[in-house]
């Protein structure tokens, strides 16, 4: 048993999905903060628990190839970019090696290989959305914005982003010199008073839109022609909206959207499709590496026009849209409305009139289409499910429906494997794996796989 702020030499061996270091010292775990595999550190313990504790890296004693000092001022403190420790080369050897070892481990699959990751010949200032928690920092009153430290909801006031879209900053300094002038009080976690919540803002970068949303513990802003009037000048912000969020939750969006003044939505492209995209709506946040994922997603795929294709977990459309043109009919299902509403008005801009969309949760409303309509039929099936993967009786239909091929998006190899597993323990096989890094600089990976229906 460790005892807390006992300092222990320890070998980093792997990496935690949140970002930290794994090591082992004497039958117990370690995730050491700021440090990455190979890294051998002295770790000094932060809180010890009956398995496993949780530490700093106080010191680097040997350090991992390819460690490298992080450009980011704010690196350490700022929970985000656990790997910028690391030089690009490695994160992506790092990234492919947590996609194989998921496959192999979880999945079974000893003899599927994996292709080589995709990266970005330019892996910075590449994300489209940002979302800063605003709060309070060091017990002062004046409100803060910035990002969350590692494990925890304390605030690392923060100016600027080097993985956001450069000019992004001058909205950060309109909202924070709102925020001061306005008297709008930020929110309190403890008490759950106070008004401002978060901060969001999105850009489309095909289009040079952005939108800004205050998530707010309430329905209204005080002097919000104030905040639209700052907010405006600044090159490329169209709108300005609030969500209205009153739940005691990690959740970063309440259910309810208020426009406030200009557009609501942002308008991006992918290849040569439009779309709208409403702040409630997920939207990849990487638009070069989208582009890559989706022309994999498309070449998987294998269209030729005469198939019936499901998109399941669709969003606002993206993948639906994109393959539409291909195939002879699509179908989008999605669990919030809102991004439902973007997909039939994307549909509708593009002039795609073969697709159709559906709110709902794909294991509820799939199952239910496909017995209201025993024709319906389903050639290709693709899966882009949130980091928990697809829900066991989503599988049971898809194995049902026995599509020739299945395109599985993933955001989490590990539960991608575990899927896999019950695919191809239901007649399927799999052809190709190809990751691709979405996300330089964070530990998380995206991962295309097509599998194809045997006999
Ligand atoms: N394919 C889209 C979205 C992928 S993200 C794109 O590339 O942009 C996963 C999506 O699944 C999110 O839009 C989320 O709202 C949705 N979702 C989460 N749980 C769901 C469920 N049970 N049924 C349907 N959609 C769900």
């Amino acid at each position: 048993m460790f005892s807390k702020n006992q300092i222990v030499p320890v070998t980093i061996e792997d990496i935690s999905d949140t970002g930290e270091g794994i090591g082992h010292v004497d039958g117990f775990t370690l995730f050491v903060s700021r440090a990455v595999p190979g890294d051998t550190v002295r770790a000094r313990i932060l809180k010890a628990k009956k398995t496993y504790a949780i530490a700093k890296a106080e010191e680097i004693l040997t350090p991992a190839p390819g460690r490298v000092t992080p450009e980011c001022p704010v690196a350490g403190s700022c929970g985000g970019c656990q790997l910028s420790y690391l030089s690009y080369e490695s994160q992506l050897a790092l990234k492919q090696k947590k996609v194989e070892d998921c496959i192999r481990r979880i999945g079974g699959f000893a003899d599927v290989s994996v292709q080589p990751i995709i990266g970005m010949s330019e892996p910075r200032a590449y994300r489209n959305k940002g979302q800063f928690p605003v709060g309070t920092a060091n017990g002062a009153k004046e409100p803060v914005l910035g990002f969350y430290a590692g494990h925890s909801h304390r605030i690392v006031p923060t100016k600027s982003c080097g993985m956001l879209w450069p000019g992004h900053e001058a909205i950060l300094a309109a909202v924070s010199e709102y925020l001061a002038a306005s008297g709008a009080r930020p929110y309190d976690e403890e008490t759950g008073r106070g008004l401002v919540r978060h901060v969001l803002m999105r850009k489309g970068f095909a289009t040079g839109e952005i939108v800004v949303c205050l998530v707010i513990n309430g329905t209204a802003i005080p002097a919000a022609e104030t905040l639209w009037e700052r907010l405006s000048k600044i090159p490329g912000v169209v709108g300005l909206c609030l969500n209205e969020n009153r739940e005691k939750t990690n959740v970063i969006l309440g259910k309810r959207l208020i426009p406030l003044f200009g557009k609501a939505s942002v308008t991006d492209c992918i290849g040569d499709v439009r779309f709208e995209i409403s702040p409630m709506a997920f939207y990849q946040v990487n638009p070069v590496q989208t582009k890559v994922l989706y022309d994999t997603a498309l070449a998987y795929a294998g269209l030729t026009g005469t198939e019936t294709v499901w998109d399941l977990y669709c969003g606002i459309g993206t993948i639906s849209l994109f393959l539409a043109k291909a195939a002879k009919k699509v179908y989008g299902v999605e669990i919030v409305p809102e991004a439902i509403e973007n997909a039939k008005e994307n549909a509708r801009t593009n002039g795609i009139a073969n697709a159709e969309f559906y709110v709902g949760a794909a294991e509820e409303v799939f199952p239910r289409l496909v017995k209201e309509n025993p024709d319906i039929g389903a050639d290709v099936i693709v899966v882009d499910p949130p980091r928990k993967g697809c829900d066991e009786k989503l599988l049971a239909t898809m194995l049902a429906m026995a599509p020739s091929r299945i395109v599985y998006v993933s955001c989490d190899p590990a539960t991608l494997a575990r899927d896999l597993k019950v695919l191809c323990a239901g007649g399927y096989r799999i052809d190709c794996v190809q990751p691709v890094d979405q996300f330089p600089g964070s530990v998380h990976v995206e991962t295309c796989c097509r599998l194809s229906k045997q006999g």
